[in-house]
């Protein structure tokens, strides 16, 4: 789980089958949630395991996961990434029915939801595509019923999925690097819409007839996953110096030096490197020892984790004209801290370059980008937005430029928090491919 860490910082929990289905979950990094003397006493040949990270629900104890529930047929537990958009739908009419609700959580619907019709079949299966049919969002899902495992994901692949093969058997997990960690073997990304089921000797897939066509986050490629995962066939390393070499041509900048806003920087600041032919040099250190600012729930936790996470060095950036390249801006406050901390190390000029469009529209697929008050670009030319961040000059790469990167067509992925056009309904905004009203006749 520790090498999944980037994914969620808030909390972590296991659940594994011994019998019945038994539990660890706490607060906090997965080493400080899960103690070893803990984990000793775990014992089970099948478990899911989950690092959360929240965009619905509390960072609280009780939202933590995997959530476990009894049916007449034996436990169920689910690990969830993503959002769902009909959650509050689908509370509401489940709450006039009578149900109650112990989390705040989205994912306790769809366990709720799967535990109440598997009592009714006995037939996991059957029951995972029901609730399937039901949801309206983004989900990549482990699930336990009883001691069988389950992997799902939603039938737009907005979040990752992918399984492998490690020395004990099967395993699915959100990137493939937990397999080349664990010396296991990568097999492949679940398909959008596909279930599977992780038996000793082999995956069993199921497909659901419920995928919609593609939308994978951009997001995952530019920030989210880790430089040495591979998502639906493109290795984020390779995307990321390919986003940087194309924003040096969209976006060419008079410098001495490139610095790397590290770590989700890094890649894109090599790619701009190698295309500009400026000197690459690593300008800030970084704390190891900080958890990611970006997904920190607060925000005086982000800006107070920027101060503790990167320290300038003075012999690259004094009486230099730098370059910044990092990832993306979303509310442009760490950005701005950085060109401080930047401009204080002796920097003549600071300029910043970023490997993404401007944010400036909310996700509701699973990042926490929720309102368009909170972003940088909203209401801002890119020139108001330089002057927010006190930077001398700011450049992004074009949509464009960015899907030509990724390597996959502009309609297999979402783009909604850049173009707000959303792959799938969300109420007050615009679906993506949508005709205006008025050319129908
Ligand atoms: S809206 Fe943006 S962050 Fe959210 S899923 Fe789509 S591309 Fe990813």
């Amino acid at each position: 789980m520790r090498v999944l860490q980037h994914r969620g910082q808030e909390s972590a929990g296991i659940a594994v089958h011994n019998g019945g289905i038994n539990t660890i979950k706490g607060m906090g990094l997965a080493h400080q949630a899960l103690r070893p003397e803990d984990l000793r006493e775990l014992k089970g040949n099948v478990g899911i395991g989950h690092v959360r990270y929240s965009t619905v629900g509390s960072s609280s104890p009780e939202n933590t996961q995997p959530i476990v529930m009894s049916t007449k047929h034996g436990d169920i537990a689910v690990g969830h990434n993503g959002e769902i958009v009909n959650a509050d739908k689908l509370r509401n009419e489940l709450k006039k029915r009578g149900w109650a609700f112990a989390t705040t959580s989205d994912s306790e619907i769809i366990i709720r939801l799967l535990a109440n019709d598997i009592s009714d079949t006995d037939d996991p299966v059957r029951s995972i595509k029901k609730v399937m049919s039901v949801l309206n969002g983004s989900y990549s899902l482990t699930l336990m019923v009883d001691d069988r495992v389950f992997a799902v994901r939603d039938p737009y692949g907005f979040r990752p999925l992918c399984i492998g093969r490690t020395g004990e058997g099967y395993a699915a997990a959100s990137e493939s690097v937990v397999f080349d960690t664990l010396g296991g073997e990568f097999i492949r990304d679940v398909e959008p819409g596909e279930l599977v089921e992780l038996l000793p000797g082999e995956v069993k897939s199921t497909k659901t007839g419920l995928a919609k066509g593609r939308a994978h986050c951009m997001f995952e490629w530019v920030y989210i996953a880790r430089a040495d995962s591979c998502l639906d066939g493109r290795l984020v390393y390779d995307v990321r110096r390919k986003i940087g070499r194309r924003l040096a041509i969209e976006q060419p900048v008079d410098v001495d030096v490139i610095v790397p806003v590290p770590d989700s920087g890094r890649s894109h600041s090599m790619g701009y490197a190698e295309q500009s032919g400026i000197p690459y040099s690593e300008g800030l250190m970084k704390n190891r020892y900080v958890e990611r600012t970006f997904i920190m729930p607060e925000q005086t936790d982000r800006s107070t984790g920027v101060m503790l996470k990167l320290n300038p060095l003075k012999s690259v950036i004094k009486d230099k004209r730098v370059a910044l390249v990092d990832d993306s801006i979303v509310r442009g406050t760490t950005m701005r801290k950085i060109v401080q901390l930047v401009r204080n190390a002796g920097a003549k000029e600071v300029h910043v370059r970023i490997g993404s469009p401007p944010i400036r529209s909310p996700c509701y697929f699973g990042i926490d980008m929720k309102t368009r008050d909170q972003f940088a670009a909203t209401g801002r030319t890119v020139d108001d937005i330089a002057k927010m961040l006190t930077a001398d000059s700011l450049g992004y790469i074009s949509i464009d430029g960015l899907v030509e990167a990724i390597g996959h067509n502009a309609t297999d992925l979402c783009l909604g928090c850049l173009n707000g056009e959303y792959p799938l309904p969300v109420e007050g905004e615009k679906v993506r491919f949508q005709k205006k009203l008025d050319s129908f006749t």
